[in-house]
This record gives C-alpha cells, sequence and structure tokens, in this order.
C-alpha cells in the first residue's frame, strides 16, 4: 500500500499550497508515482486525466519525449550559471525567439523563475522608467477580479477577495478599474471607458496598468472581448502609462493565438510570460520590453539608473532549455493550427452541459472551456464535490468555486477530450 504509506508521510512533514490542511483528514490527497501524456498514475495503478494541465503549466503532456530529450542534453552540457556578467546559448536562444514570436515593440528579454516575481520586476520597471524620465508615477491600476500572484506586490495588484482580504494591511496601493462585464464587445467598451475617465483625473500617478489579456484565469475564468485591450492600449498611450499585459497564464496557445495580445493586434509595453513557457517542466519566466524602455535604464553606471534586480536562478539553462525545447513543438508541430481543431470539438461538447439544470452560462475561449454552476452557496463547497468525483472516475478537475473549467494539454485526443467532459458532465449532474 504505497499510496497509503506516501500520504502519512506527506502529512508528518508537508504543508500543502494553497489549501487548508484539515481537508485531508477527509480528503485523501493523491499521491503520483508517475505520469505520461495527459496521464497521472498513482502507486496502485489508478490514472487520471490532467485536465487543468497541472495549474495550467503543462503545454505537451508529461514526460513529453522531445522535451525531456533536450532537457537530459542540457543537464550534461551547463545545469547553470550565473547570469550577471555571464551567458549561455540556451538562454540567447530564448530571448531571440520569444523577441520575434511576441508582438511588435517587445524587444528585450529579462529573467525571472515564477509569475509573481515577473509580475514584480514588471512594475518595479514600469515605475523605475518613468522615475528615470524624470517623473515620480507610484501608482498601479489594475482591472476588478484580476489575479496577479501571490508574493505582496503581485498580491497588491490583483483583486481576488479570498487570496488578498487576510494581507491588505500588509499590501501597497493600488486601485482597480473595472473588468468588462461580460465578453461583448459592448461591455468592453463601457469599461474601457471607466479607465478613461480615471485616467483623466489621475493620469499624473498612474505609472501603469496591469491586466490579464481576455481570461482573468483565478478571477474564476472571467472572460472579455478584445476590443477591451485596443481601447486601452489608445489611453495607455494617450496618458504615457504602460500597459503590462499579464499572460502566464494566457501565454502559449491558451486563447487560440500564440499570445493573447495577438487577438487584439496590440503590443503592450511589458509582457509577462511564465506558466506554459517550459510546457510545465521548469520554474522560468520573463519579461518582455521595448527598446525605448530599455534605453532609459542604459547609461553610466555613476547616474544610478541601472535595474538592479535579480533572482538566483536568472535564466538557469535547464529551464531555457525546456522553453527552447517547448517552442521548437509549437513550431514543428503546427499547434497554434491543430488547436483550433481541438477547440471546435471541445466546443460542441460543451453545449450539451447548458441542458442541465444547475448550469449557468457556458464559455470558451481557445482551448478554455468553462461551465458556470447556479444555485449553490460557497459553504456548500460545490466545487470539491466535482473534484472528488472527477478522481473517482478518473479525472483531474479543479474547479474554482462554482467554476468548473477545462484546460488540457495540447496533446489530448478526442477520446480523451470525451472522457474528460462527458465525465464531468456526469459530475455536474449528479450533484
Ligand atoms: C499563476 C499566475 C501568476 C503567478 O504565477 P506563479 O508562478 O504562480 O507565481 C501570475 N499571473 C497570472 C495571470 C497567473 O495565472
Amino acid at each position: 500500500m504505497k499510496n497509503e504509506e506516501l500520504k502519512n508521510r506527506d502529512l508528518d512533514v508537508l504543508w500543502h499550497p494553497c489549501t487548508q490542511m484539515k481537508d485531508h483528514e477527509t480528503l485523501p490527497l493523491v499521491p503520483i508515482k508517475k505520469a505520461h501524456g495527459v496521464y497521472l498514475e498513482d502507486f496502485e495503478g489508478n490514472r487520471y486525466i490532467d485536465a487543468i494541465s497541472s495549474w495550467w503549466v503543462n503545454m505537451f503532456g508529461h514526460t513529453n519525449e522531445y522535451i525531456n530529450s533536450k532537457i537530459k542534453e542540457q543537464l550534461d552540457t551547463l545545469e547553470h550559471v550565473i547570469l550577471a556578467g555571464f551567458t549561455h546559448e540556451q538562454v540567447v536562444r530564448l530571448s531571440e525567439r520569444l523577441v520575434k514570436l511576441t508582438p511588435p515593440n517587445l524587444d528585450k528579454c529579462f529573467y525571472s523563475d515564477n509569475g509573481s516575481s515577473a509580475v514584480e520586476v514588471s512594475l518595479k520597471m514600469s515605475y523605475h522608467a518613468h522615475l528615470n524620465d524624470g517623473r515620480k508615477k507610484s501608482l498601479f491600476v489594475s482591472l476588478t477580479n484580476s489575479y496577479h500572484g501571490e508574493t505582496i506586490g503581485a498580491l497588491s495588484v490583483g483583486d481576488v477577495e479570498l487570496y488578498k482580504e487576510t494581507y491588505e494591511p500588509l499590501l501597497i496601493q493600488t486601485i482597480q478599474t473595472e473588468v468588462p462585464a461580460d465578453m461583448s464587445e459592448a461591455a468592453a467598451v463601457e469599461a474601457a471607458g471607466k479607465f478613461e475617465d480615471l485616467c483623466a483625473k489621475r493620469a499624473d500617478e498612474i505609472s501603469a496598468l496591469i491586466l490579464e489579456p481576455l481570461i482573468q484565469g483565478a478571477g474564476y475564468m472571467h472572460m472579455y472581448h478584445p476590443k477591451y485591450l485596443q481601447l486601452v492600449r489608445v489611453t495607455c498611450t494617450k496618458y504615457n502609462i504602460h500597459l503590462i499585459a499579464d499572460e502566464v497564464m494566457v501565454g502559449f496557445g491558451r486563447t487560440g493565438e500564440l499570445f493573447a495580445c495577438e487577438k487584439a493586434g496590440i503590443s503592450p509595453d511589458f509582457l509577462v510570460l511564465s506558466k506554459g513557457l517550459t510546457g510545465g517542466y521548469l520554474p522560468l519566466s520573463a519579461v518582455l520590453t521595448s527598446n525605448d524602455v530599455y534605453a532609459k535604464f542604459y547609461c553610466d553606471y555613476n547616474e544610478h539608473k541601472a535595474f538592479l534586480h535579480s533572482h538566483s536562478y536568472t535564466g538557469n539553462a535547464l529551464a531555457c532549455a525546456a522553453a527552447n525545447a517547448t517552442l521548437d513543438i509549437f513550431e514543428n508541430e503546427n499547434i497554434i493550427e491543430k488547436n483550433k481543431e481541438l477547440a471546435l470539438y471541445m466546443s460542441e461538447k460543451l453545449q450539451k452541459f447548458s441542458e442541465l439544470p444547475n448550469v449557468g452560462e457556458i464559455r470558451q475561449t481557445g482551448m478554455v472551456c468553462v461551465v458556470e454552476l447556479k444555485g449553490y452557496e460557497a459553504k456548500e463547497r460545490i466545487g470539491l464535490k466535482v473534484y472528488e468525483y472527477g478522481l473517482k472516475h478518473g479525472v483531474l478537475l479543479r474547479p474554482l468555486g462554482h467554476i468548473v473549467y477545462f484546460m488540457p494539454p495540447y496533446i489530448i485526443t478526442k477520446e480523451e477530450i470525451n472522457t474528460m467532459m462527458d465525465t464531468a458532465y456526469e459530475a455536474v449532474k449528479n450533484l
């Protein structure tokens, strides 16, 4: 009974992320022995379809042969080297590719090792760029219901009460402008008008607007129209406010294009990437910005304008090798095109959910499908029941409250989509 043994050893010494540990008195931990493709497998041979890409990071399945081989190759060549004063081939190649693949005017890459720290890099860079220009603008604006990570700075620009409320006294002051209410163009126009009004009053104080383009992930998978991005881009430029696109979740094909900003045809001043960047293998994040922003920091050392920010594992060679391998797969296997077919297939299957009386809205953007449950109170923890049903029937679903969603690795087959979505359908039907 290796499953049991590992659970007990775990609970003796571990404290799990985003978890009320007391839940594990009744809710069993799931020890995973190995994984391949979309499947996770425990020590007793039970398999689970990873419908949430292991917290939105996995792109091409677990133990992907190609990515594995590239990491192994790198492992015997160079595992890591300090990135201050030194460089290496993987990080140079990755940067060249990111500059090429991302929207125009993103010319320089700055690395970090998780989404939250990359968000903080973008905030500091934005503030500091204005400062180097002789302007002190220390206020950040974000959208209502937004999520940008959980370190103090990243939490400060977020707006999901569940994560933020407790720590409120510790956070820096920020302001929120309303996210478009729904996916309609009219809602986008209305919300963009509110941001414009805010800028008309306080532009002198505002350093940047930070947002998650098109889908607010941890904010219950709320979705909005690309028109909003186009309109706030214009407003930001008009008032000399930076636009920070946090594509930590939506980047790398989730919305149907490689980057969500492409759907609106806009370029942000800062683009924040992580999660899918390494295909879900290793921690790595990047902030891309323009040569124009870069130039504001470029001067003699004694002018004290340099961006003195670093993390020990900045630009780790193994992580960069995994990222390069991930980009190879996007390139060589025409993934964005193939995903269109998968997205269409999921969209057909999604319709069926609207027959159920306890389903409210269903919605989709690219490779993210959402089923919103209605008629339950938060304390019923309805998502947990869907989660438990899913595990019992071989699918890892992890609803956000009353939001059941599908965000599978891109190598999922139609048969596996059937299992994933039919199981969720039964789970919702049986509530
Ligand atoms: C997950 C996430 C983050 C934080 O990334 P971590 O690697 O978990 O710190 C930031 N922004 C968005 C949009 C995310 O989904």
